[in-house]
């Protein structure tokens, strides 16, 4: 029997586990996933320092009109350790540089006039004002990043601050890809009658790199049990098998019966999508295998709906399902109930809230709608037509256009 769509994600998700860690130069850790917690070495800011260039002094002389006397200069990189602010003096600061010993305030340049020797107050000082105080960012030995945080920028610039180099974070899936049928030659090969060229394992190795992973490219294994059992036993060894194509039901589909033979376990084959009903996906002693359709759209749908979460969860991201955008469908669309529909939509913004249009053609072998798509609207399985004007979950399929 059929599963149904959350039903074989459950199975997916439940059946692969984040990968053993590994060390990264800090330069390779953005966009990587914390395989250890981090607490903070030493206080942030590590003294008490300027946020300004100006000038700091006491509290006593924090008057409008005062008029001081430059007792001193510390640039950035200084050190205050023999500088004193005594009272009816300032010293010259620059950001960042420890503030000396009696100051309480620092007063921004703009916020005084000054001749060279002496300093006027222009208003009245606030005490603490312009001072970064020791720790008030973040304190020593407190946890600042637990395992499963994303490297973000900020998260580098905190690491690389404390003067980290090298980071643990979970090592990203090797993704073997085989595309099979006797129908394929490779990009570059001549095209001979009845021949398609295997464009399947490329646009799989983008989608295996986007979501992080490193594809392995296996070629092409035909129709035959010998050629593919040969590559299939090969893709077992990296930590992720895709196929795709011979999951039908024609005569000459057979990745299921050979992966069986070659010891995947099958926990699912057929799901109530459309495009993707025929998916498969088993393990192999913990190694996860997708058997994807062949036909070009449902290859990147069932990877962007199955395969992508996968991968993000064994490179130890906590969040590997994308939330839904709420659209609006500008027109409406006749389905069958019984099967979850992916249609390729186009998402803009109007007026303050999104507009999902069909990306025109959804038949499975039409690409160009797939390509002028930004998304998938999710059409649930138990509905039959949907009305303009009613409100569809949306999976934005584009990192830098994405609204949320
Ligand atoms: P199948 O599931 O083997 O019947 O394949 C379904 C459709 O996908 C057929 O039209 C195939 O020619 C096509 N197809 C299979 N493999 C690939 C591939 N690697 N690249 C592009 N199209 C493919
Ligand atoms: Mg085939």
């Amino acid at each position: 029997m059929a599963e149904t769509f959350e039903g074989a994600r459950t199975l997916i998700l439940d059946n692969v586990a984040p990968l053993p860690a590994e060390s990264v130069t800090l330069l390779d850790a953005g966009g990587r996933v914390l395989a250890e917690q981090i607490h903070a070495p030493y206080e942030m800011p590590r003294w008490d320092n300027s946020a300004m260039d100006g000038f700091a002094l006491r509290e006593e002389d924090c008057r409008a009109a005062a008029q001081l006397t430059i007792s001193g200069y510390i640039p950035a990189g200084g050190s205050a350790e023999n500088i004193q602010v005594t009272p009816g003096c300032a010293v010259k600061i620059m950001t960042g540089a420890p503030t000396p010993a009696g100051c309480q305030v620092v007063v921004p340049i703009e916020e005084t006039e000054e001749d060279g020797k002496t300093v006027v107050l222009k208003g009245t000082p606030q005490v603490g004002d312009h001072i970064r105080f020791r720790g008030e960012d973040i304190r020593q030995g407190e946890l600042v990043m637990t395992v499963g945080s994303v490297l973000r920028p900020a998260e580098i610039s905190l690491l690389a601050s404390f003067g980290f180099t090298t980071v643990r974070v979970f090592q990203r899936p090797k993704v073997a890809i085989l595309s099979t049928g006797d129908e394929l030659v490779e990009p570059g090969e001549a095209i001979g009658p009845g021949q398609i060229v295997n464009s399947n394992a490329y646009s799989l190795a983008a989608a295996v790199k986007e979501a992080g992973g490193e594809p392995l490219m296996l070629g092409i294994a035909r129709d035959n049990r010998e050629s593919l059992q040969g590559k299939l036993m090969e893709g077992l060894q990296a930590d992720v098998l895709l196929t795709s194509a011979g999951v039908s039901m024609g005569d000459r589909d057979l990745v299921c019966e050979m992966l069986q033979e070659a010891g995947v376990e099958q926990l699912f084959w057929k799901v109530d999508i459309k495009p993707g009903r025929p998916t498969a996906f088993g393990l192999k002693a913990g190694t996860p295998v997708f058997s994807l359709p062949g036909n070009p759209v449902s290859t990147l749908v069932t990877f962007e709906e199955f395969v992508r979460p996968a991968l993000l969860k064994m490179q130890g991201y906590q969040k590997v399902l994308k939330p839904f955008a709420k659209a609006t469908l500008s027109k409406a669309v006749n389905k069958k109930p019984g099967r979850v529909q992916f249609l390729r939509v186009l998402v803009a913004e109007d007026g303050g809230r999104l507009v999902a249009t069909s990306s025109g053609d959804q038949n499975t072998g039409i690409l160009r709608t797939m390509l002028r798509a930004n998304g998938l609207a999710v059409l649930p399985a138990d509905r039959g037509r949907i009305e303009a004007g009613e409100e569809v979950n949306v999976h934005l399929l584009r990192a830098h256009d994405s609204f949320l």
